[in-house]
């Protein structure tokens, strides 16, 4: 195995993070931020009330990026860019809503190309598993995908093809203009900080959340999408957050995509049965056979990342997914007292 070479960027270097009022955002604003760097610009669509996390010390912008005037103010000065900013959501709001997705390509185009043209030195895509080929993934023991899956091209309609087209967006900037980009294919995201109800929402935190409102409410019943045979594998937010800065900043790996999730697969019903004993009850499945459900079987192949980055996201779903349910217990206790439930820092 030869070893990765790095290229760390400067502490005072001005850094874009755009999609900073989500929920990979903004743990990234506060990822780096901890690390030390002392200018970072977080952009966002939403008003600064509405963001998941506002970090002090961090400069705040509500700007919408599918514009490119938008870009062109966001990335002034920055030294590299990292593009969190999609309208995404779990398989409800995927499947829903293709053209809000397709749309996303717009926030892509005009900040890569803003990013070239004010001579960022790195440019980071949150691409994701949904690019992949849906073929491949008809069978809930199917096997994990590696890279070179993605093509013959089958993805996801809608939000897996935007993906696909950003990456290739991405590679010919570093191709033809030689600015150097980063992919990585996000394998379901978890943890505290993010979307845990109002429809785009995905499997962890919806699971956590239907069964503290069942034991809140004294229902007995759980409602599953499908048959509950799908099988994912989920990624816990610290490590998604670390391996987004691994990824950025090797050398070897610039407009390469590379899978960045874990290889641990669970099915929806061993996640619901996590979430039960989290949540101390045994509920009743009731399977809604006809909700969004996506593909029968993901799984993430991590023999590239082990390979080139001697490193893997590890941290396991029953550690990650206790934290999670805390954090949303938190929320929707504050909720119901009327408390707000965006924490705002500043
Ligand atoms: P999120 O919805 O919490 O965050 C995305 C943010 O982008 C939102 O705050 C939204 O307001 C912002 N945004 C949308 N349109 C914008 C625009 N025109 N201008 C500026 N901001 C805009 O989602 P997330 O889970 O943090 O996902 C971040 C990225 O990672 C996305 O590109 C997503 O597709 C990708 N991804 C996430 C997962 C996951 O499991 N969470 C999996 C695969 C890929």
């Amino acid at each position: 195995m030869t070893k990765p070479t790095f290229t760390a960027c400067g502490k005072n270097k001005l850094i874009l993070v755009a999609g900073a009022g989500g929920f990979i955002g903004g743990a990234l604003v506060r990822y780096l931020k901890d690390k030390g760097f002392t200018r970072i610009r977080a952009v966002d669509r939403k008003p600064l009330p509405e963001w998941y996390q506002r970090i002090a010390g961090v400069e705040c912008l509500s700007l919408d990026l599918s514009k490119e005037a938008s870009c062109t103010r966001a990335v002034e000065d920055a030294v590299e860019v990292y593009n969190l900013a999609a309208d995404m959501g779990g398989m409800g709001f995927i499947e829903r809503f293709r053209v809000m997705c397709l749309r996303s390509i717009l926030i892509n185009t005009h900040l890569l190309e803003a990013a070239y043209r004010a001579g960022v030195e790195r440019y980071f895509y949150a691409s994701s598993a949904c690019a992949y080929n849906t073929k491949l993934q008809d069978d809930p023991h199917c096997r994990a995908l590696k890279e070179t899956d993605a093509y013959p091209a089958y993805a996801e309609r809608g939000y897996g093809w935007e993906k696909l087209m950003s990456e290739m967006f991405c590679q010919e900037y570093t191709a033809e203009r030689g600015m150097r980009t980063a992919i990585a294919r996000f394998h379901n995201v978890y943890g505290p900080w993010g979307t845990w109800d109002g429809g785009r929402e995905k499997a962890p935190a919806a699971m956590c959340r239907k069964v503290i409102e069942a034991r809140e409410k004294g229902l007995d019943t759980l409602e599953i999408w499908g048959d509950g045979s799908q099988g994912r594998s989920f990624m816990y937010i610290d490590d998604c957050v670390l391996g987004i800065d691994k990824i950025m900043h090797c050398n070897e790996l610039v407009a390469t995509p590379i899978n960045l999730g874990t290889s641990e697969m669970i099915s929806i019903n061993e996640l619901a049965t996590l979430a039960e004993e989290l949540g101390g009850v045994k509920l009743k499945r009731e399977f809604v056979l006809d909700a969004p459900k996506g593909v029968a079987g993901r799984n993430s192949d991590n023999t590239m990342i082990k390979r080139v980055l001697n490193w893997e996201p590890s941290i396991p779903i029953r550690e990650g997914l206790k934290t999670t349910y805390q954090w949303i217990e938190g929320q929707y206790r504050d909720r119901k007292a009327g408390r707000k439930t965006v924490k705002d820092l500043l």
